[in-house]
């Protein structure tokens, strides 16, 4: 199995997850900060449109393209797992 592949199933996992518990995630997520950096394992970020997410591996971008529904978000409107 690639490490790619992995990611890919992780992310399957935690979007299902995030369909399922959504009011409680809700609840307790934080967002984005100019604090928040990526660890070596990554960092899953959420959607504030679709509430669906990814893992990104640094936080050197000002704006990314959500690839769930595709609408471009701020840096800082992100929502950390
Ligand atoms: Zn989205």
């Amino acid at each position: 199995m690639t490490l790619s592949m992995t990611i890919a199933g992780s992310e399957r996992i935690i979007n299902d997850f995030l369909n399922n518990e959504k009011p409680k995630w809700l609840a307790t997520c934080n967002k984005v900060t100019k604090h928040t950096r990526a660890s070596k394992h990554g960092k899953f970020i959420v959607c504030p449109e679709c509430h669906q997410g990814q893992f990104v591996f640094h936080f050197s971008w000002s704006a990314l393209t959500c690839q769930h529904c595709d609408t471009m978000i701020d840096k800082y409107d992100w929502k950390l797992l």
